[in-house]
């Protein structure tokens, strides 16, 4: 994955798009370029390295025009280097392409155009296809019908956004499979093509998003859709529900940090929207069911990453308050044994930014069985969203850190929601009992809020723990899944080994690991495992272990259990995880932050998976 952002309008376009690119960076970050269209022609800058490094090699005077395109890169062919660093320039040299996906009939294309005679200079498979595109420019077709041949020929996911000098004031985009996202935002006097909303609402809210499958031709006053065959479509003009503070950090030092901290108002905008006390009501106006409740037999729960522990949760929401058998299924594995699937099994497909490539492939597969699917997502008009037979918005904003927190805590939300709302329909869950669950999820905001108010002892701890080479997590029940998105969080933005478990397989295997070395985080929740998640507390202190209990307020906790204790404000069990998972979001990021780590921008991770 990676950032593109295209600009063009009366404004200047090299600022405007190193901005956009700024916005974009969480989306992949080891190279960056940009080309500008002057009145000498294409200026091209790029290089290895990150937006801050491609900012120094922009000269304001000689890179000055009204239209442009800029690009960060996350490699896929061809290594880290100034020479791969996008854009890429046709054999013309007045073709420049930037492109995001990765080509699988590559080296069939790049044989046929050495064949006739063209020199490359990176190894990327773009270049190939600025290539091919300039080839058809040459054989008389128009930019946009070149680039419409071009993608015809790819195999793959692809987006792209091309500029051709010989062609000024237009910027063409196209959109093949599920490669990241393409959206167009349209300014009163300029407009943008750009990966992602943040690179756009900074100019404008007024968007339309490019479906696979079709191409855009953008000039400054307005955009024309078409197909890869020449046929006009029609595209929605929507307005953007967020401005750009949303996507800026607030005065925080990590984008990360502003989320964990944002979660008491970001899962207060999942719940309180759909949910009144008084009378107890579960309104959920933008959702339907896509079956009748009461012909689901079962339910499947299909999602990557943190998604999959929120999924993990969420089956046991599912099972709890809608007496309704439920698995969760990692994607990547569901999409290629999903098993006996029938319109009586509901798929709950979870994907932050509904693009991960795993989810929709999952999804593809469970529509192909015959089952229903409801996509929970958080990006407003994603291809899950359309994939899917309809759609559960989060509503938490935008999420920059690569790192999920506030989405985490508010597919917790979602799911729960769901469930009442299956249990409602199906006749599971009485009045009554609606009621007083209800009440119980409108105080986890509140309750999250508490915890962030513990971050000074939570940096201490981190402070004190930083140069621990491996940690395990465990936990039961509820927990369990809170102990594994605990355990993946350290991983990916501290590089520190991080294993969970469930407590109760402590003994069937991890307690070889125990010694004082290896520091366990253990969470303790209030429900009816806590006794036994203690037991095990006890055989990791016989072994000489040193034990970080997450425990809920007045506990009565025996003397020297455990090294440290964070204490949580106490919930309904059903609630605990959504406010277990905070401590854990706060003790990975200032390890990060001990460490001196890039904690908005991990190494290696891209912020959604748009490959599979
Ligand atoms: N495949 C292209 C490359 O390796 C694009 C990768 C990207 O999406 O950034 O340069």
């Amino acid at each position: 994955m990676c950032g593109i952002v295209g600009y063009i309008g009366d404004g200047s376009a090299a600022p405007a798009i190193l901005d956009g690119l700024r916005a974009l960076e969480y989306r992949g970050y080891d190279s960056a370029g940009l080309a500008v269209l002057t009145p000498q022609g294409l200026r091209v800058r790029r290089r290895a390295g990150r937006i801050r490094d491609l900012a120094r090699l922009i000269d304001d005077d000689l890179m000055s025009g009204d239209i442009g395109i800029g690009h960060t890169r996350w490699a896929t062919h061809g290594a880290v280097t100034d020479a791969n660093a996008h854009p890429h320039t046709d054999a013309s040299g007045r073709l420049v392409l930037v492109h995001n996906g990765m080509t699988d009939n590559v080296a069939d294309i790049r044989d046929e155009l050495l064949a006739d005679g063209h020199v490359f200079t990176s190894e990327t498979d773009t270049e190939v296809i600025a290539h091919l595109i300039g080839a058809h420019r040459d054989a008389g077709s128009s930019l946009t019908d070149a680039v419409g041949r071009t993608l015809r020929r790819l195999a793959g996911a692809h987006s792209v956004v091309a500029l051709a000098a010989d062609e000024p004031g237009l910027l063409v985009g196209g959109r093949i499979g599920s490669a990241g996202g393409l959206v167009v935002g349209h300014g009163a006097s300029e407009a943008l093509l750009a990966s992602d909303l943040p690179a756009v609402v900074r100019h404008t809210r007024h968007v339309q998003v490019v479906e696979a499958g079709e191409i855009v031709a953008l000039r400054s006053d307005g955009a024309e859709f078409q197909d890869l065959h020449n046929r006009s479509r029609q595209r929605r003009l929507f307005s953007v529900p967020w401005g750009p503070l949303a996507a800026a950090k607030a005065g925080h030092r990590h984008f990360m940090h502003k989320e964990i901290h944002e979660q008491p108002k970001t899962l207060a905008d999942t719940i309180r929207p759909r949910v009144t006390l008084e009378p107890a009501e579960l309104r959920l106006h933008d959702f339907q069911l896509p079956v009748a409740a009461r012909d689901i037999e079962r339910v499947v729960i299909v999602a990557s990453g943190s998604s999959h522990f929120a999924g993990m949760v969420g089956s046991r929401y599912l099972r709890e308050l809608a007496q309704l058998p439920t698995t969760t299924e990692v994607a990547s594995e569901f999409a290629y044994a999903p098993g006996p699937l029938s319109r009586e099994t509901l798929v709950i497909a979870i994907s932050q930014s509904g693009a991960t490539a795993d989810v929709l492939l999952a999804v593809e597969r469970a529509r192909a069985g015959g089952a229903p699917v409801v996509a929970l997502v958080n990006t407003v008009g994603s291809e899950l969203t359309r994939t899917a037979d309809t759609a559960f918005y989060l509503h938490a904003g935008p999420e920059i850190s690569v790192c999920a927190t506030k989405t985490f805590v508010s597919q917790l939300g979602a799911l729960y929601l769901l469930a009442c709302h299956l249990g409602v329909r199906s006749g599971t869950l009485p009045p009554d009992q609606l009621a007083r669950r209800l009440a119980d999820i409108g105080h986890a905001p509140i309750a999250i809020a508490r915890v962030l108010q513990l971050e000074k002892q939570v940096e201490d701890l981190a402070r004190r723990y930083h140069h621990a080479r491996n940690f395990l997590y465990m936990g039961r029940g509820l927990a369990h899944p809170i102990a594994l998105e605990g355990a993946l969080k350290l991983k990916e933005i501290s590089y520190i080994h991080a294993e969970g478990f469930a407590a109760g397989e402590l003994k069937h295997g991890p307690i070889a690991l125990v010694d004082p070395d290896i520091p366990v985080v253990v969470l303790a929740l209030d429900d009816e495992l806590r006794a036994k998640t203690l037991n095990a507390v006890e055989q990791i202190r016989s072994r000489n272990g040193r034990v970080i209990l997450v425990a809920t307020e007045g506990d009565d906790l025996d003397e020297g259990i455990a090294e440290e204790t964070i204490s949580i404000p106490r919930t309904p069990p059903l609630i605990s995880p959504i406010v277990g998972v905070v401590p854990l979001q706060l003790f990975a990021y200032h390890i990060a932050v001990w460490l001196g780590l890039d904690v908005d921008q991990p190494r290696n991770l891209a912020k959604s998976v748009t490959v599979e």
